[in-house]
């Protein structure tokens, strides 16, 4: 498949490939003697190329963590192959390590240190010192708008700035491939945009990589070039967003006709490029593949059956649908899926389809 990719973003053609996984298993050992292991990985495959800024999406429990600590070096997998960069993560997770940048979802700065302080050490940790590392420390935590922060203690810092101090961290031995494990959780919604802009600004002016989990999805449609879906250890789908979400069927268009006109489901359902059909009260969901292109089509034939239409809104498939589609649970936990989607159940079974 091929599209064009948005502003921005990086087409997935040829390049080269800085992160490559190949038949990757992980069974974690039995807790009690005589059962079964875990198996959180199930051999998966899949590569990004420099650039990129990959999705790895999942629901709880799907192996995001695990692929994410063998690549980066904290597991060791039990089958499979992985190379960053062409280094082979098991054979060399000294070299792999020097190439990376983590971001995790748990905060490792040390509270009771100033923001700089945190940097130096870190830096530290790499054989790091000297002017020219304080100068980078300066310019990262000027980058993440820390500067005016950089010598308060991080007890003091905000969800946000904990966030970004985060990013420093991961950033300060200049790697070219970040690893970011649910970097937002927790931050509220204007936090993690703030966050997701660094990213980006730094793919912009580094060329960085990313590989990030994320639970918010509407994140990874803006931000990631590909997404990769995993459950039950498995990729069950891997593509762009857009791939992904015209996977599922296309648009929706939503008619709405004036109270008691007559019934337009056959009508509709005739018309070229329509998949299902359903009724709402007086508002019809009208599965298609290209939503604008149906709308003058679709008021047309309704006129031409006596019929007003008093209103029509094409809804794009959003990422939270391909998620229900491919793994029949929604993204987020029961009870918390966002009011749209809640109201876009069918009240009605689809035309052709039995109850
Ligand atoms: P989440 O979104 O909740 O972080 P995840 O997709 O990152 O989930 P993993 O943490 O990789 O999933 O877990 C995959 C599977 O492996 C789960 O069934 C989990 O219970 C199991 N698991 C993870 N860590 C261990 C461990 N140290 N020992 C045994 N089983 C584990």
């Amino acid at each position: 498949m091929t599209e064009n990719p948005a502003p921005g973003k990086v087409p997935h053609g040829p390049g080269e490939v800085v992160i490559d996984v190949r038949g990757l298993r992980m069974v974690y050992p039995p807790a009690k003697p005589g059962t079964p292991g875990t198996v959180a990985v199930d051999g998966i495959d899949f590569h990004v190329r420099r650039g990129e800024i990959f999705g790895f999406l999942g629901p709880n429990g799907a192996g995001k963590t695990t692929t994410i600590s063998i690549l980066t070096t904290l597991l060791r997998p039990t089958a499979g192959d992985a190379h960053v960069e062409g280094v082979d993560v098991v054979a060399h997770p000294h070299d792999v390590r020097r190439r990376l940048g983590l971001v995790f979802q748990k905060s490792t700065a040390d509270e009771e240190l100033t923001g700089r302080e945190n940097l130096a050490i870190q830096a530290g940790l790499y054989g790091l010192a000297g002017e020219a590392v304080d100068r980078r420390i300066s310019e990262l935590l000027a980058r993440m708008d820390l500067a005016a922060f950089a010598d308060r203690f991080v007890k003091t810092y905000s969800g946000g700035m904990r966030r970004r101090l985060e990013l420093a961290v991961g950033m300060v031995h200049e790697p070219k491939i970040l690893f970011l494990d649910e970097p937002t959780l927790g931050l509220d919604p204007q936090g993690r945009a703030g966050f997701w802009k660094y990213i980006q600004s730094l793919r912009e002016s580094s060329g960085i990589t990313a590989l990030m989990t994320t639970h918010y999805l509407e994140e990874a449609d803006q931000l990631c070039d590909r997404i990769a879906v995993i459950d039950h250890g498995k990729i069950i789908a891997l593509g762009t967003p857009k791939e992904l979400k015209d996977s599922v069927g296309g648009d929706t268009l939503e008619i709405s006709v004036a109270a008691g006109a007559r019934e337009l489901t056959p009508l509709l359902t005739a018309l070229p490029g329509v998949g299902a059909v359903t009724r709402i009260g007086d508002t019809y969901r009208v599965k298609c593949s290209n939503g604008e292109s149906l709308v003058p089509r679709a008021v047309l034939a309704a006129e031409q059956a006596g019929v007003l239409i008093t209103g029509a809104i094409v809804r794009k498939p959003t990422l939270d649908e391909v998620f229900l589609e491919l793994t029949g649970h929604a993204y987020r936990g029961e009870g918390e899926l966002p009011s749209s989607e809640a109201a876009d159940a069918p009240l009605v079974p689809p035309v052709g389809q039995g109850a």
